[in-house]
């Protein structure tokens, strides 16, 4: 799977170098503890192999994949922030919806700010991580 994504990346001209690929230890990745990392990791019985994918400015939806990285799609406003998810102009209203009728309304972090595009949003968000990590235990 972990080459799949890859090759994909690097087919739509995401990818940069050959991605980097190594076992990372706790203290390099905290923030990837928690209880099913614990459980693959007991049954593994070591730490897991990590590959870093560099996505640069790519903006896709989470929930349809549409591509926001260029214009006319990363001129557009608009989408919200679903869990960790972001969520596009387009399916932002659905995605709304059936939040309110499963009562997940809460899940729902935030919306892109008026007169904001969702790439810039989205690359806020991210914060400069613009890496995909793939984990292989
Ligand atoms: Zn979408």
């Amino acid at each position: 799977m972990a080459e799949k994504i890859n090759k994909d990346f690097t087919d739509q001209g995401h990818g940069q170098d050959e991605p980097t690929r190594k076992r990372m230890t706790p203290e390099e990745e905290p923030e990837m503890r928690g209880a099913i990392f614990d459980m693959m990791k007991k049954q593994s019985g070591k730490e897991p192999e990590v590959q870093v994918i560099e996505i640069g400015d790519s903006v896709v939806c989470d929930w349809c994949g549409k591509d926001y990285t260029d214009p006319p799609e990363s001129l557009k406003g608009g989408g919200l922030l679903f869990g960790s998810k972001a969520c596009c102009p387009e399916c932002a209203p659905r995605v709304k919806r059936s939040a309110k009728a499963c009562s997940e309304e809460s899940y729902i972090k935030g919306y892109c700010p008026d007169g904001m595009t969702f790439k810039n949003w989205v690359l806020e968000l991210r914060g400069g991580k613009n890496q995909i990590k793939v984990y292989t235990f």
